[in-house]
C-alpha cells in the first residue's frame, strides 16, 4: 500500500514534469525556462531570512556574494503540522518537495518515504555531496539522505547515510552518531570495508569515488575557532565532483546560523553569516568560470526573530535584537545564479525550489 503511494506520487512529478515541459516547448516566450545547468548547487543557510541577510551586509566591509546573484525570490516556509516550521519539514521540504509535519525526515505528513533531489539526481548519473557544519546526520543535511519519522533518531539516521547507495561525498561532524553507537556498530568500519574512503580531518583526501569526512565527534566548533572548514570543505567538494562526467548536485549548509540565533547571540550569528558569504563567494566563482551550474541559496526558516531596532531615535545607529530564541514564520529569500536562474522569481513555496531545478533538468530531453 505504501509503495503503491509512492509510487503514484513519483509518476505524477514525472506526468506534471512533461506536462509542463511540453508547454513550454510550444510557447517561444517560455523558451528561457529550458536552459539546462550540467551542475546544480543548493546552499542553505539555516534560521536565515533577509534580516539575517542584511545584518551580514551591515557588518561587511565590502560588498557580500548576495548582491552577487542576478535573481532573488522568496519562499514560504510553513510546513504541514505547523505555522513554524522546524529545519526537519523545512530541509524535507526543499530537498523533496513535500510539506511534511515537524521532526519528520524525508518523508510526507503520512510516513510515506519520498525521495529527494539528491537522491533523484543520482539515478540520473549525477555524482552528490552534501556539505554541514553541524553531525552530518541533523536534520537539514539528513534530509537529503535519510528517512526518519523523528530526527532525533541520529543513529537511525547515520545507518540511512552508511547505506545509501546514491551519496558519494559527505562532509561535516557527528562521527559519534556513526562509531559510538548503542547498538556497538562502527559504521565508519563498516562504510570503509564496503569501499568508501573515510578522514577525520580535511586534509589527506585523496581521489576516490566515495569519501566521507567527519571533522568532529559533535557539531563543528563555532566559526572563527573552526577556521575556513566551511569555504574550504566547498573548494574540496567542487574540486572532486567537477570531474563528474555527467554534472553534480552538492548541498551545502550553513548550519550554525540557527544556533547563533537560537543563543541570542550576534556575534556568533555575525561571525557565522560572514563565513557562509566567503562560502557562497567561492561557490559563485566556480559558477562564473564553470558557466552551466545553477546556483540556489536559501533558508529552511527564520531564527531568532531578528530586527534591527533604531537604538537614538534619530535613525542614525542600528542594535540587532533578537525577539525570539526561537523560529519564526518569515518568508526567507532565494538567490539564483546561472543556467535557469531568472525561474526562481516571485513568491514561491518552498517544495517549488525543487520543482523549479526539475523541471529546468527535464527541458532539453524532449
Ligand atoms: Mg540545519
Ligand atoms: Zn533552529
Amino acid at each position: 500500500m505504501k509503495k503503491h503511494f509512492l509510487l503514484s506520487s513519483i509518476s505524477l512529478v514525472t506526468i506534471l514534469l512533461s506536462i509542463s515541459c511540453s508547454m513550454s516547448k510550444d510557447s517561444s516566450a517560455n523558451q528561457k525556462t529550458c536552459q539546462q545547468p550540467t551542475n546544480i548547487i543548493l546552499m542553505i543557510g539555516d534560521g536565515m531570512s533577509t534580516p539575517q541577510v542584511y545584518a551580514a551586509m551591515l557588518t561587511s566591509e565590502n560588498p557580500t556574494s548576495f548582491e552577487r546573484f542576478p535573481f532573488t525570490g522568496l519562499a514560504k516556509t510553513y510546513s504541514k503540522s505547523h505555522k513554524i516550521t522546524d529545519s526537519a519539514a523545512g530541509g524535507t521540504a526543499i530537498a523533496t518537495g513535500h510539506k511534511t509535519n515537524n521532526g519528520m525526515i524525508g518523508m510526507d505528513s503520512d510516513s510515506i518515504p519520498v525521495p529527494s533531489v539528491l537522491e533523484i539526481l543520482s539515478e540520473k548519473g549525477m555524482k552528490t555531496g552534501v556539505i554541514a557544519t553541524s553531525y552530518i546526520t541533523h536534520a537539514t543535511p539528513a534530509s537529503f539522505v535519510a528517512k526518519n519519522i523523528n530526527r532525533n533518531n541520529y543513529e537511525e539516521i547515520a545507518m540511512n547515510f552508511a547505506k545509501s547507495n546514491k551519496v558519494d561525498l559527505l562532509i561535516g561532524g557527528g562521527r559519534k552518531h556513526f562509531n559510538q553507537r548503542q547498538d556497538g556498530v562502527n559504521l565508519i568500519e563498516q562504510m570503509v570495508s564496503e569501499g568508501w574512503n573515510y578522514y577525520d580531518t580535511l586534509i589527506n583526501i585523496k581521489e576516490s569515488d566515495k569519501t566521507m569526512i567527519l571533522a568532529s565527534e559533535g557539531h563543528l566548533p563555532s566559526y572563527p575557532s573552526r577556521g575556513n572548514f566551511l569555504p574550504d570543505a566547498t573548494v574540496l567538494a567542487l574540486e572532486k565532483l567537477s570531474g563528474s562526467e555527467n554534472g553534480f548536485f552538492l548541498m551545502i549548509e550553513g548550519s550554525q546560523i540557527d544556533f547563533a540565533a537560537h543563543n541570542c547571540d550576534s556575534t556568533y550569528l555575525v561571525n557565522e553569516l560572514h563565513d557562509f558569504d566567503n562560502t557562497i563567494n567561492k561557490v559563485l566563482d566556480f559558477a562564473e568560470k564553470d558557466g552551466n551550474t545553477l546556483v540556489i541559496v536559501t533558508a529552511d526558516h527564520e531564527t531568532g526573530g531578528l530586527t534591527m531596532i533604531d537604538t537614538n531615535g534619530r535613525y542614525t545607529e542600528t542594535f540587532f535584537k533578537f525577539s525570539t530564541g526561537s523560529h519564526s514564520p518569515l518568508m526567507v529569500p532565494v538567490f539564483a545564479f546561472g543556467p535557469g536562474s531568472e525561474n526562481f522569481t516571485g513568491i514561491m513555496e518552498n517544495t517549488d525550489i525543487v520543482k523549479k531545478i526539475y523541471q529546468l533538468l527535464e527541458c532539453n530531453h524532449n
